[in-house]
């Protein structure tokens, strides 16, 4: 399959080209060319299907020939070797838990197979590939960890110095070998712009070949469709209309959601869950599209103020707001709000809510509000061990450390301090 560029500046690529260079040469988003519905036996018969069975199905048009059959399934055997369990807390609302991965965060899945793809194409290459990645938070630990060790792929990874939670920050700073983390004394925007910056400079490029590993890319972009098709499977013979509401930052994983229904899976409505980086609830609200600088919050992987994948959102409605809003309804919530809301799911029924899934809890009750008779799933997309102190401040309760996360706590932390762009480039070009 080939993918053309949202800006229509560019030639289309093969999938290959489209995960290697990660966004395309007039700073498009590669968009697949053409999305086939599965067939309607592949619904009705998905409670037989494995989840590997399941991704095969759903991911193979868009990598079409480029990677064989086998090594296809193979690789999503690697990816999917964890749980996906969907977990009912009350009476029409569960919760789709995506940490359950190595970092304990969803980003587990597209960050593996985005190195997996990447691992196979660079097989008898020359040519080594940087991987290029500005993280707010949880975006570094799956990259890092997904990475680690693929031959012919180095990784480079900005994050905003003190504005990630500890257990982030040594995910992404104590592996070593083909992972290097740059600390960035600035805001995640300002870790953004220069990753920006750096696939700008024609200089640059000229030296090495950069990809990202941000949503942007369509290997990290597209397999976390498969979650939707995983709780579809699950939440099937509730009989009740499904609907799916998703704390959402950049707006890929939602994205991909909207991608599964275009496959064909039925759903009621998407929920767009944020925090108060509102510019999609606003948009949805008044039209106007504006960007604005990030704020800080308690679900700060979701810190994002001008959201990349939103484009694509539009771009698969074909521009048409009122097309678009009959499938997305968009709320954001305040930083007391996501608390007490954390509460109130503890105290109602004992589940221990990390803030950005408390924040998906709360789109989905404010569209259940109006939408009674609806089965609902929040996804749950960090362990909240991984907000440690957040959630033991907010619901007085000792969180459990799961092993993966024992396993970084007394690694030594490895960074090199940054404050700007021409220091990122020196370090690219002479390290
Ligand atoms: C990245 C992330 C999100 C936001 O996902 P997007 O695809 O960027 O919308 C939500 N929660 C957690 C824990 C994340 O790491």
């Amino acid at each position: 399959m080939n993918f053309y560029s949202l800006n229509k500046q560019a030639p289309k690529v093969s999938f290959k080209d489209a995960v290697i260079k990660g966004i395309a040469p007039d700073k498009g988003l590669y968009f697949p060319e053409s999305i086939t519905p599965l067939p309607a036996s592949f619904f009705e018969n998905i409670e037989s299907l494995s989840n590997t069975e399941i991704a095969f199905e759903a991911i193979k048009q868009f990598v079409s020939s480029e990677i064989p059959e086998d090594r296809l399934k193979k690789i999503l055997s690697t990816v999917l070797d964890f749980d996906f369990p969907v977990v009912e807390i009350n009476e029409n609302t569960a919760t789709l838990e995506l940490f359950h991965g190595p970092t304990m965060a969803f980003k587990d899945v597209g960050a593996r197979f985005m190195a997996n793809c990447l691992g196979y194409f660079s097989e008898g290459e020359d040519n080594e590939v940087t991987v290029l990645v500005a993280t707010s938070g949880d975006t570094g630990g799956a990259v890092a960890n997904g990475f680690l060790g693929v031959k012919g792929v180095k990784v480079v990874i900005l994050y905003p110095s003190g504005k990630v939670s500890d257990i982030q920050e040594r995910q992404l700073t104590t592996l070593g070998q083909n992972i290097t983390a740059l600390e960035v004394d600035g805001t995640f925007d300002d870790c953004q712009a220069m990753v920006k910056n750096a696939f700008l400079d024609s200089e640059l490029l000229d030296k090495m070949q950069l990809t990202s590993a941000n949503s942007i890319n369509v290997a990290r972009w597209l397999p976390q469709l498969f979650y939707f098709l995983f709780a579809y499977k699950e939440a099937k013979s509730k009989g009740k209309e499904i609907v799916f509401s998703v704390p959402s930052g950049n707006f890929g994983n939602i994205c991909a959601g909207i991608m599964a229904q275009r496959l064909g899976m039925p759903v009621k409505q998407f929920v767009a869950a944020t925090n108060v980086n509102d510019t999609v609830p606003e948009f949805m609200r008044t039209q106007e599209y504006s960007p604005k600088p990030s704020t800080a919050t308690i679900s700060n992987a979701m810190d994002v103020g001008d959201p990349s994948n939103f484009i694509r959102i539009r771009h698969l409605f074909n521009d048409n707001f009122s097309e678009l809003a009959k499938e997305l309804s968009s709320y954001s919530f305040t930083d007391e709000e996501t608390k007490v809301a954390m509460l109130n799911i503890y105290k109602d029924s004992e589940y221990i809510a990390d803030p950005h899934g408390a924040v998906g809890y709360l789109g989905l009750k404010k569209y259940q509000k109006e939408n009674p008779n609806t089965y609902g799933i929040f996804l749950e997309t960090a362990h909240p061990v991984k907000f440690l102190d957040i959630v033991e401040d907010t619901i007085d309760v000792k969180v459990a450390i799961p092993s993966q996360i024992l396993n970084v706590m007394n690694k030594e932390k490895v960074s090199h301090k940054i404050k700007t762009y021409n220091e990122l480039k020196e370090f690219l070009v002479t390290r």
